[in-house]
């Protein structure tokens, strides 16, 4: 594609970035059939390449943000389905990133807008907040019933469709967090690595047995695992939505975290945090003191089922159950991480069935469940539908985001992959799948 930048636009080290990903774009419009967003609505100016071409036009003309484009940009689920798709290369989470914090310096959005925006981004991240307001909205939850419904609403969704939203994926009841007690778990038999877990923010409340089962399968498998002191949010949640700031003082905070615990590697078990984890390298590249260091931590940086694979485990009690595997998108377009999960628990006994669609997003994407409902809930719909069609026992994901989104429109129990793959090592029966009795 052609750039027409002035050599002084091109001095701003990130606008030289965005001009080389516009110019290795050449319009062939193959990733508009994997967009989500253009397999809704058909409209072009919602596909990756009419994405592309408005931010284009955005920077080339130096100004500040149109509606027009705001709009477009926030219907983006930053699924990444096009860059798989995409055989130039074209690095759209960098260029879409880079629009998002322009639109967040250079626009002045609605106030309900601004308002939820806000309060996500103070909220989300620190997960004795999250956990607080999650207490009251549960106990608020019968009342979202009395609130328009998101999904029937609005394309452009009112504050009121996004309380509701965020009333809907409200969990009626939270589990306890008991896994934070100790940070350092010790290795059974010969040591052989140690590594940090990720205890995530919104994960650590919502679902706190995933992270236990990682523990306990990678400790009764010799390694060490280390929760680091001082570790934050990831940053992915306030990233995505453009506050640039906020989520690089995120990662410095963990890169020193991580730093200081010394280990081989830094697991995640939510793919949308080890997406962003394994970009702190790219979105510090210019900051002279953590450069370097991001680098090497993106470097290590791994998802769970990358390092158990390595581990090359031995199950010791197989399942013979049907599990449909929900590829998550951070995990399939975001780190390319396709096979791997279904190997593991191909090896661990269960029986593994492919998604139909599963390459399109679940509508799940961070916070755009909450703030665009219309969308969120037909992809949910409709990845569903394709789930059921599978009648599998249970469904694998490996990410917390995507279990939140489905777990409210379906009987089928949803487990993070991590607890399969314990439970079929020795770990104890996951609590949803003890209480059907199987
Ligand atoms: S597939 Fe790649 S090169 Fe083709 S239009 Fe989309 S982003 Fe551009
Ligand atoms: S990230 Fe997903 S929603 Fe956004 S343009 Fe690419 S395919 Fe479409």
């Amino acid at each position: 594609m052609q750039t027409s930048f002035t050599k002084e636009q091109l001095e701003d080290a990130d606008l030289a970035v965005s001009e080389k990903i516009l110019r290795s774009c050449v319009h062939c419009g193959f990733c508009t059939a994997t967009c989500p967003t253009y397999v809704l609505e058909g409209d072009e100016l919602d596909s990756p390449r009419g994405r592309i071409y408005l931010i284009k036009e955005m920077f080339e003309q130096g100004r500040p943000a149109s509606a027009e484009i705001v709009t477009h940009i926030d219907r983006c689920l930053s699924c990444l389905a096009c860059m798989t798709t995409c055989p130039s290369g074209v690095n759209y989470m960098h260029l879409v990133d880079h629009a998002r914090a322009h639109i967040e310096e250079t626009y002045g959005r609605p106030l309900g807008d601004r308002l939820i925006r806000m309060m996500l981004a103070a909220i989300l991240p620190y997960p004795h907040r999250f956990s607080s307001v999650l207490r009251v909205a549960s106990l608020l939850k019968p009342l979202a019933n009395f609130l328009p419904r998101p999904g029937r609403g609005r394309k452009t969704p009112s504050l009121f469709d996004r309380l509701a939203a965020m009333a809907e994926l409200a969990p009626r009841k939270l589990p306890r967090r008991d896994c934070e007690q100790a940070r350092v778990f010790a290795p059974r038999g010969e040591r052989r690595g140690r590594v940090a877990l990720l205890a995530g923010c919104a994960q650590q409340v919502l679902n706190p047995a995933i992270n236990a089962a990682a523990i306990r399968l990678l400790t009764r498998n010799g390694i060490e695992v280390v929760l680091a002191d001082d570790e934050t949010c990831c940053g992915a949640l306030v990233h995505h939505l453009g506050r640039k700031g906020q989520a690089l003082g995120f990662a410095r905070a963990n890169i020193d975290a991580w730093s200081r615990a010394h280990v081989d590697a830094i697991l995640v078990t939510a793919s949308g945090c080890g997406t962003t984890v394994k970009d702190y390298g790219f979105m510090l590249r210019d900051d002279p003191l953590y450069a370097e260091k991001a680098a090497e931590i993106s470097g290590r940086a791994r998802d769970i089922s990358e390092y158990l694979a390595e581990l090359d485990l031995q199950p010791r009690s197989p399942k013979p159950f049907t599990v449909a595997y929900h590829a998550a998108c951070s995990l399939q377009h975001g780190q390319q991480i396709t096979d791997l999960p279904k190997r593991l628990l191909k090896a661990a006994g269960f029986s593994v069935r492919d998604v139909p669609e599963g390459h399109i997003c679940c509508g799940s994407a961070g916070t755009y469940n909450i703030l665009q409902p219309f969308f969120a809930n037909r992809l949910k719909r409709r990845k569903l539908a394709n789930i059921e069609k599978l009648r599998p026992d249970l469904i694998a994901a490996g990410n917390i985001g995507c279990m939140t989104q489905l777990a409210g429109g379906t009987e089928i129990p949803i487990l993070h992959t991590v607890e399969l793959l314990d439970w079929a090592d020795g770990g104890p029966m996951p609590l949803q799948i003890a209480k059907r009795g199987a």
